[in-house]
């Protein structure tokens, strides 16, 4: 009989499993859940209430704070970064409230293999650009890792560096726009990322993830969430247009970046 069985959570060693991962093994015994919804029969948690609910059918009752149960969850932002901008902010933050992470970790890739067929700007300019674009949130931080690897920037490559350096009771929650989810979980890996790392879908204006992303989450349920960001048509790709034509990118991206882009002469040609 597990902890829910029993009436409560009171018998949950919280120095034990992290708090997904005790969820999903009540789930595997029957009750179903998924941490963003509070529909009744089992746990989940108000990321906005701070709280795990339990309903053992008599009903919603807030049982424990939710820093008393979780361990830590981290949050990595991976992507090009070329430039970064609001879209990719806005992201990280929507998906940071949500589940709580703490802190986010962007992590800008060195060679994308997704990017093979056009030369993305020198890694320390991107650096930078993110290193500015996210300062002034105390809940962002810049990870070298995917820089300081030689060769093509693999995601399982990552995700396996920092499931090894951040140990075992720290969730890593990785977060990705509609377009790059449905590549990723594609891919021939998908098993072994499923394995070391939760992904969060963000809505992205232009990709449709309902329709696909309902099926992959049936398929990794305990593994895919999605999180509703904002919608910002931004990309960097229409950004490096704009520098490239001389229109404006005002208010795409945090002044800093723009400053530094026009500084560095990025994006001319
Ligand atoms: P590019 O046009 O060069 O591909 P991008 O704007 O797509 O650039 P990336 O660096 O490729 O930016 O994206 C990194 C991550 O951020 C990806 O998971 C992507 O889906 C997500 N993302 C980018 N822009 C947005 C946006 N406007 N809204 C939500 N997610 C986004
Ligand atoms: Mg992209």
């Amino acid at each position: 009989m597990n902890a829910v069985a029993c009436g409560g959570l009171a018998e949950v060693n919280p120095g034990q499993r992290p708090l997904f991962s005790y969820l999903e093994s009540t789930e595997a015994e029957g009750r179903g859940f998924h941490p963003s919804d509070g529909a009744a029969g089992g746990m989940g948690v108000y990321p906005e209430r701070n709280k795990l609910w339990y309903n053992g059918g008599n009903g919603i009752r807030e049982v424990k704070k939710l820093q008393d149960v979780a361990l830590k969850r981290v949050g990595i932002m991976g992507g090009t970064f070329d430039p970064i901008h609001y879209g990719h902010l806005v992201a990280a933050e929507a998906a940071r409230v949500a589940f709580q992470l703490e802190p986010v970790l962007f992590v800008p890739n060195r060679l994308p293999p997704h990017k093979k067929d056009y030369p993305v700007t020198e890694a320390k300019h991107r650096y930078l650009m993110t290193v500015l674009a996210t300062i002034t949130n105390p809940h962002f931080e810049v990870s070298r890792v995917e820089l300081d690897r030689e060769g093509y920037s693999y995601t399982i490559d990552t995700l396996r560096e920092l499931r090894a350096s951040f140990g075992p009771n720290v969730e890593l929650y990785f977060i990705s726009g509609a377009d790059a989810i449905l590549d990723l979980l594609s891919w021939k890996d998908v098993d072994e990322l499923l394995g070391l790392c939760y992904f969060i879908a963000a809505t992205r204006p232009g990709y449709k993830l309902s329709v696909e992303l309902g099926h992959l989450t049936q398929r990794y349920a305990r593994k895919v969430f999605k999180v509703e960001v904002p919608a910002l048509a931004i990309s960097s790709t229409d950004i490096r247009r704009r520098v490239k034509e001389g229109k404006s990118i005002k208010y795409l991206l945090p002044e800093p970046v723009e400053n530094y882009i026009y500084k560095h002469k990025l994006y001319r040609t």
